[in-house]
């Protein structure tokens, strides 16, 4: 990196071109640091020894990137080759942390963007967790048991030397579940020969924590209750649009559904259901062996439930048919960028009025300036979804502690964490003059405290 560049006039541009100029193929990674630079240049304007130290600079390049090769065997004998990542992106609050993604689209951009998000929302948790994110471009749909197996191995059979509980502990993601988590933990465990917590999102017998399934959906939900309460509302009586049907989606709709929300919507990556009458807890109990059990499409709701109906995805259609239809509030739960600007005007448009994104940067920036000028209630991503990596952090401590917290303890911690995360975008906000801005507010509050920890650490 050119360190003269930036603190000149245009910083913001010089920042943006320099990641650009470093890396031009990976978008989703400039998307999140232009949105994040945007954010904080108040901070930086005031306190001039931030980009003395090249603070900017130092956070958008990794502290080290790891890619390695994953062969390995189909159920046909036929031999196949993946790639496998781990981004540790900054450790200046804890070790490195966040989750590992299977999904064919997953490239160096696309986990920069992740670890680059996870190190501002770990430092909004409260918990000492730096961040980090990693994965395969492996698409686990239509593999066998053993072909997942067998994966995880060989992608455990490289990693394991990267990683351990004082150094850098991933977690799930998008692809990678209970199962997956279980699969890397033995390969670990064998190859170590030691039982430590190294990863999160373990089995409850043996070193998992009670709600963290539950806690990244659990904790939008609580999110958007505390958005809902500075307008005096709460979302009783609420009709609301998940999407997605994967973890995040099947406990943001159960807890909506506790609270007495009405859950109109959900998708997977080949279409969504709108159902009219509204999906209980028996309908979701049909999803969630539906989609962990048989791990089979969404589209067959639509076929047991006469009420909804299933729309699939058309790549000739530039919106996404989930956001236009009547609601309160809006839940994107299944991947980045799956609301463009003219989703989030449709949003508007059929009444939205509260976003609690429980994906990872769902929602395309010309979209968010859509919810900013509405000033509508928008909970970003790296605070509405903290949740899940507070759990995760809750599971570490309770593994060094070799004790486990009752279902009540954890979920009244998760909710005490939600309560403070949203408290301090709230304070933040306001304090560098945005009041109401979330977005601001998470992004400055998880910046200072990620920075002010590296310039005490000084130059590493
Ligand atoms: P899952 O794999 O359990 O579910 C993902 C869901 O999103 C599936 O329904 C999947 O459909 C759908 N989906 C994935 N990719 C696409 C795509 N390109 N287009 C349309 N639909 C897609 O993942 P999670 O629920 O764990 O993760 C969902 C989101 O939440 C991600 O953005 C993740 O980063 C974020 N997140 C997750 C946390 C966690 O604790 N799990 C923590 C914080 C954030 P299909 O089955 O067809 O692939």
């Amino acid at each position: 990196i050119n360190s003269g560049i930036a603190g000149t006039g245009g910083f913001m541009v010089d920042i943006l071109e320099i990641v650009k100029d470093r890396d031009p193929q990976e978008r989703e990674f400039h998307q999140a640091v232009g949105e994040v630079m945007e954010s904080v240049k108040p901070v930086l304007d005031t306190n001039p020894i931030y980009r003395q130290a090249k603070i900017p600079e130092r956070l958008v390049e990794p502290e080290r990137v790891i890619m390695f090769r994953i062969p390995w065997a189909d159920d046909q004998g036929n031999v196949q080759v993946n790639r496998g990542f781990r981004i540790e992106m900054n450790s200046a609050l804890g070790p490195y942390k966040g989750g590992l993604r299977f999904h064919p689209s997953v490239n160096l951009g696309i986990l920069k963007f992740l670890a680059f998000e996870q190190v501002f929302k770990n430092a909004l948790t409260t918990l000492p967790m730096g961040g980090g994110k990693g994965g395969s471009d492996f698409d686990p749909k239509g593999k066998s048991d053993n072909e997942v197996m067998r994966i995880c191995q060989g992608f455990m059979s490289e990693l394991f030397r990267h990683i351990g509980p004082d150094t850098d502990v991933p977690a799930g993601d998008i692809g990678v579940g209970a199962r997956e988590i279980g699969y890397l933990f033995g390969m670990y465990k064998k190859l170590r020969n030691e039982f430590t917590g190294v990863l999160t999102g373990k089995g409850l017998n043996w070193g998992g924590s009670l709600i963290r399934p539950e806690a990244t959906g659990y904790g939008s939900v609580y999110f958007a209750a505390e958005m809902l309460a500075t307008r005096n509302e709460a979302l009783e009586g609420k009709t609301c649009l998940v999407s997605g049907s994967g973890n995040v989606a099947q406990f943001t709709a159960e807890k909506l559904i506790e609270l007495g929300a009405k859950v109109v919507t959900l998708s997977d990556s080949s279409g969504c259901i709108y159902d009219e009458g509204g999906i209980d807890a028996k309908k979701l109990g049909f999803v969630k062996v539906l989609k962990n059990v048989r791990r089979g499409r969404i589209s067959e709701y639509a076929e047991k439930f006469s009420s909804a109906v299933h729309t699939e995805v058309d790549p000739a259609n530039d919106t996404n048919p989930i956001w236009d239809h009547k609601a309160d509030c809006a839940f994107p739960s299944a991947t980045q960028n799956e609301i463009n600007a003219q989703d989030a005007q449709n949003l508007i448009d059929n009444g939205v009025f509260l976003v609690s994104e429980g994906a990872n940067m769902p929602t395309m920036p010309d979209g968010i300036d859509i919810f900013k000028d509405h000033k509508i209630l928008y909970g970003p991503g790296k605070a509405a979804n903290a949740g899940g990596v507070s759990v995760s952090g809750l599971e570490m401590t309770q593994n060094s502690m070799r004790l486990s917290w009752t279902r009540k303890e954890v979920d009244d911690r998760l909710k005490l964490i939600m309560k403070t995360i949203h408290r301090t975008c709230v304070d933040a906000a306001e304090q560098y003059g945005h009041p109401g801005n979330y977005e601001a507010g998470a992004n400055i509050a998880g910046f200072v405290k990620v920075v002010d920890a590296m310039l005490d650490q000084g130059l590493v």
